[in-house]
């Protein structure tokens, strides 16, 4: 299960540098956040990377993805990631709705829920996320390409959802607190 349920406590971080990578000093620090290098005074802040999702609905559908790659593949997901430099939390969301599913919407039409920190192990290195969800009504039910990291892409009725199918512990935690609040049909 650990590789589909990552660590959500904090304390479970390390720092991701064994040694100084301007110096090459050996590194005995332990603060995931900070590197400070005694040696020649390097520094480098391990900051938490933002990311994005959109809980996308449809005639009482969720829109569900399912990973293709790590972590947690083969498991639930819901569509977005990762903000890259310069750009709009709302821009990303709907560049990687575009990317992982073909699907085109205006930022505009994203409306914001709420924020939950998460974990993202990747390559031996876990970065701490805010993930910022927003919800996105859609009228009609479009054309969908499963693609980059995404395998597949589900239409799940809200009662039909078993959140423990949802493997990044932020997306599940997104989904359950959505159902939450809905009227399950
Ligand atoms: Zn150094």
């Amino acid at each position: 299960m650990s590789s589909q349920s990552p660590p959500m406590s904090a304390d479970e971080l390390r720092s991701p540098f064994r040694y100084c990578p301007a110096c090459r000093a050996e590194y005995p620090g332990q603060n995931p956040r900070e590197f400070h290098c005694q040696a020649c005074g390097f520094r480098y802040f391990h900051n938490v990377a933002a990311a994005g999702g959109a809980l996308i609905v449809h005639d009482g559908h969720l829109l569900l993805t399912r990973r293709a790659h790590a972590p947690a593949a083969g498991t639930l997901d819901v569509p977005g990631g990762f903000v890259d430099p310069g750009e709009t939390l709302e821009a990303a969301v709907a560049r990687e709705l575009e990317e992982e599913l073909g699907l085109r919407i205006e930022p505009q039409a994203l409306r914001y829920l709420f924020t939950l920190p998460n974990l993202y192990p990747y390559a031996d290195v876990t970065y701490a996320t805010s993930d910022t969800f927003f919800r996105v009504d859609l009228a009609t039910r479009p054309e969908l390409v499963a693609r980059d990291d995404v395998s597949e892409a589900l239409w799940l009725r809200f009662g039909e959802i078993t959140p423990s199918s949802i493997g990044l512990a932020s997306a599940r935690m997104a989904v359950e607190r959505f159902l939450g609040e809905q009227q399950v049909e």
